[in-house]
């Protein structure tokens, strides 16, 4: 199931884009890319991936806004989201809760605990659809 799952990965800095392509590659995942806010929507509205990384901080819509968006638009709302937040402070998890994210993973990201962080969001989220 999961290493046939679409993820999509709305991040706008190359470093991390780079770090989570070559782990998500290498677990057999279906990968598509954003940067920003506008192209996470272009991508959204021919695709529905399994799952959504969202990184928080970007320029222009940053990553709660645009959960938020996701979370209000039509046959998108299902689609479960995890923030990346570099912040580990109490507020700001739950401000990604209140966004409407499912869950959250810290960054720095741990490579050796992504996959399984990711796998485990698969299985968890997959019943509400
Ligand atoms: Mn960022």
């Amino acid at each position: 199931m999961s290493n046939n799952a679409t993820i999509l990965y709305v991040e706008d800095n190359i470093d991390n884009r780079t770090l989570v392509r070559r782990i998500l590659m290498s677990e057999g995942y279906d990968l598509l890319e954003a940067t920003d806010a506008a192209q996470a929507m272009e991508i959204l509205n021919e695709t529905k991936p399994n799952l959504i990384l969202m990184d928080i901080n970007m320029p222009d819509m940053d990553g709660y806004s645009l959960t938020s968006k996701i979370k209000k638009t039509p046959g998108l709302e299902y689609i479960p989201i995890i923030a990346l937040t570099a912040n580990v402070m109490r507020g700001d998890r739950e401000r990604s809760l209140e966004a409407g994210c499912d869950g959250y993973i810290q960054k720095p990201i741990d490579i050796d605990l992504l996959s399984s962080q990711i796998e485990h969001f698969l299985r968890s989220l997959d019943g509400r659809h």
